[in-house]
């Protein structure tokens, strides 16, 4: 169908029933209306494609082209097959699976969901051809809202990705082990990051050694790995997005350091503080390897600290004097460029050491306010196909890292 060259086109917004019309000379009479749409939803520029989740008792509200008014018999209030183009679309983006109950011409919750992940995807600077980068520049991301419905703004947007070949960026962070000294991959340890996490950290470890202190590994828990998660359990740590790193506990061991723990650094920041360390995060002191006053900050006021292993239910669990000496703040190193923070102490700290969690640092750069953990894995090369066939509802997938994720320690 095409839009006939005479005559002017105005379109209409009125709410979700796409018609545009066009003013046609009919002979002897006056210009008689003819709605004809055009022939695609991104030439629209009236669409509105929406999904309403029915509750309480009410039916889902959705919309239905002619495709989906023949497929699913219902009435359409969208025109021609704009909802099944869209769909193509978003299944040849990655974004809609091909078995979608949905397919085609109904615009219900898995189009819709699969309109969210689109924008918010394109509100970033992430983009690849096949499994090439093809980055954007910040000035040039998706403007609109990530809102599910899916209006002009929306449509341009999809169209370009079509035209340019952008895919679902699927694995554009790669991963790499770290290169510390004494850190190793064994059963216990995968020392894998995100390359960005890598680099970062890295840095941190070279300054910290420059300046008499150390965070070689050992290390703990690093990557935790999706695939191994039992159906339905929870991946709401930055350890399954390769994110977080837990340092050598076995420093802090024995009293005899060279970390040495206190419960005194309060809250870490964005958490509601209760100033009674019912949470506590941590400040870690290093002593640094001369203790002849170059190195480090000389502590003598003897601050509390806690052991790292205590007798387990026992409250309040071993604490002693910090020895009186040079130590380097690892938590202010480790924390001062804002890209990597700390999270609290689980409540049962004082009774259960591995709620301690002094060890646990995780890498914060390139969350926005809503950066879902599918979007995180995703990055990583782990596809919504994988959580699914893992267990993982809509709801997992949907968590917000930032809102969620960022303190629950793990
Ligand atoms: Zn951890």
């Amino acid at each position: 169908m095409s839009v006939p060259d005479a005559g002017t086109s105005t379109s209409a917004t009125d709410g979700g029933t796409a018609t545009a019309t066009v003013t046609v000379k009919v002979k002897a009479t006056e210009p008689a209306k003819v709605a004809v749409p055009p022939a695609h939803y991104w030439e629209y520029p009236g669409l509105n494609l929406y999904f309403t989740a029915g509750t309480g008792g009410k039916k889902d509200d959705v919309r239905v082209d002619d495709a989906g008014a023949k497929k699913f018999k219902l009435k359409a209030d969208t025109p021609v097959e704009y909802i099944k183009e869209l769909q193509t679309d978003l299944i040849a983006l990655g974004y809609l699976a091909k078995t979608s109950k949905e397919l085609y011409g109904l615009y219900g919750g898995q189009t819709a969901r699969a309109v969210t992940r689109f924008q918010r995807h394109a509100k970033r600077v992430y983009r690849m051809i096949g499994d090439k980068p093809d980055d954007v520049d910040a000035k040039d991301v998706f403007a609109g809202s990530s809102d599910g419905v899916c209006k002009a703004d929306t449509a341009q947007e999809v169209r370009k990705w079509i035209e340019k070949k952008w895919v679902l960026p699927l694995g554009r962070i790669p991963l790499r082990l770290l290169n510390v000294p004494g850190v190793k991959k064994t059963k216990d340890c995968n020392p894998t990051v995100r390359e960005d996490v890598a680099d970062e950290w890295e840095k941190i470890v070279k300054d910290v050694a420059d300046k008499g202190g150390t965070l070689e590994g050992q290390y703990g828990d690093c990557l935790r790995d999706v695939s191994v998660v039992s159906s339905g359990s929870s991946t709401r740590s930055l350890h399954f997005l390769a994110r977080a790193i837990d340092l050598d506990q076995s420093k802090c061991n024995g009293r005899k350091g060279p970390y040495f723990i206190l419960p005194l650094g309060g809250d870490p920041p964005g958490l509601p503080g209760d100033g009674k360390q019912t949470q506590p995060g941590w400040k870690i002191l290093c002593r640094t390897e001369k203790q002849d006053g170059t190195q480090g900050t000389l502590y003598d006021t003897k601050p509390e600290c806690w052991a790292q292993y205590g007798k387990a239910g026992v409250l309040d669990f071993d604490r002693y004097p910090l020895p009186k000496g040079y130590y380097l703040d690892l938590t202010n190193e480790i924390q001062s460029s804002g890209k990597f923070n700390r999270i609290r102490s689980r409540k049962d700290w004082k009774t259960n050491s591995k709620s301690q969690e002094w060890w646990h640092f995780q890498f914060i750069e390139g969350l926005d306010a809503d950066t879902t953990l599918e979007d995180e894995l995703e990055l990583i090369g782990i596809s919504e196909e994988t959580l699914r066939s893992k267990g993982q509802s809509d709801a997992d997938m949907d968590v917000i890292v930032k809102k969620e994720c960022l303190w629950t320690g793990a």
